[in-house]
């Protein structure tokens, strides 16, 4: 069985009974604390009907790991509990979608963004590749909201509090360090309080952080018409690289047809960046496909930039999709 059932599986589970491996005659209670992290209390088991709206939100032919702000209040109503603690509860839901075959420690993210809707988040690791391409499950889960448009992160939920990385990662987000962490049984903590002394865009002369998404024009590319190429040509336009000016955009498409965007999220710090790479993938993986969906992939990015997204991007993608050529486009600024 391959990664990508794995994961369906664990998602039908979990929507079906609430738990991952019910159907395996253990407890529930005693399976959730096996695959949480030692020592956390696993969350309550969401109620059938969460559950049904869930299953029929996921499983739908357009998901991209979304939740709408309409269907947070039905959920938390139907649950008679606050946001705050839905998010907590849809952990278990965002771990289903965890790629990490080196570790197998998976992790799960839920974001809530100043619409009101939620993100899922999951991390994802790259097998024969350098471990500093994994993506952790809050960049994941940021992702999401940034690549969704929307213009701020109120909170954030995670299966066991944010490494260091992650933490720089989310100052990025939320450069006045207002974003809420949310850990199970534990009281919610302001970012800054788990990064004093942050450095960030202020640092570095710059007033915002990555939010709210902006767009910055660039040249249409040779062939616009191609759908492929305009996708990551609109990713590299929304990209989000203010010290390195070297903005780009990934765009993969699957053969089902769908085609997923990817914006470069760059970090003060720099190496906590997600390249556009990155980002697509966590798109991919949270509408249910897998690498070997992969067919063709477009990088667009700025000629002659600082920086080039080129050689890391073919690197990868002959990890994950060997036989998918990457086709790379550069562009002018306008
Ligand atoms: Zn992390």
């Amino acid at each position: 069985m391959n990664s990508l059932q794995h994961a369906v599986n664990r998602r039908r589970l979990f929507t079906a009974f609430g738990s991952t491996l019910a159907l395996c005659g253990f407890r529930s209670d005693v399976i959730e604390r096996l695959s949480l992290p030692r020592g956390q209390e696993p969350p309550p088991t969401l109620k059938p009907k969460s559950r049904q709206i869930l299953d029929n939100l996921v499983h739908s032919s357009d998901f991209s790991g979304a939740i709408p702000a309409g269907a947070v209040e039905v959920l938390s109503r139907s649950e008679a509990t606050s946001v705050p603690d839905l998010m907590i509860r849809l952990l278990a839901l965002a771990r289903t979608y965890s790629h990490a075959p080196i570790s197998n420690y998976h992790v799960g993210a839920v974001t809530r963004g100043l619409s009101g809707s939620v993100y899922l988040g999951m991390n994802i690791e790259i097998p024969h590749h350098s471990l500093g391409f994994s993506v952790h499950g809050e960049q994941a889960a940021l992702s999401n909201a940034y690549m969704h448009g929307e213009n701020g992160v109120a909170a954030i939920a995670v299966t066991a509090a944010p490494c260091g990385h992650c933490r720089q990662f989310m100052n990025e987000m939320s450069p006045a360090g207002e974003i809420d962490i949310l850990v199970q049984a534990r009281a919610p903590l302001k970012l800054s309080s788990l990064l004093p002394m942050a450095f960030g865009p202020h640092d570095l002369g710059f007033q915002y952080g990555a939010f709210p998404v902006r767009t910055r024009k660039l040249a249409l590319p040779a062939r616009p018409e191609d759908e492929l190429v305009r996708a990551a040509h609109d990713a590299a336009e929304h990209a989000y690289a203010p010290y390195s000016r070297s903005a780009s955009g990934v765009a993969v498409r699957t053969k089902t047809g769908r085609i997923y965007k990817g914006s470069y999220l760059e970090n003060a710090a720099f190496n906590p960046s997600l390249s556009p790479l990155q980002t697509a993938l966590v798109q991919l993986i949270l509408a249910g496909e897998d690498y070997a969906a992969i067919s063709q992939t477009v990088l667009v990015e700025i000629k002659d930039a600082k920086i080039s997204q080129a050689s890391v991007t073919a690197a990868v993608l002959n990890s994950i999709a060997p036989r998918v050529d990457l086709q790379t486009i550069p562009v002018e600024e306008s």
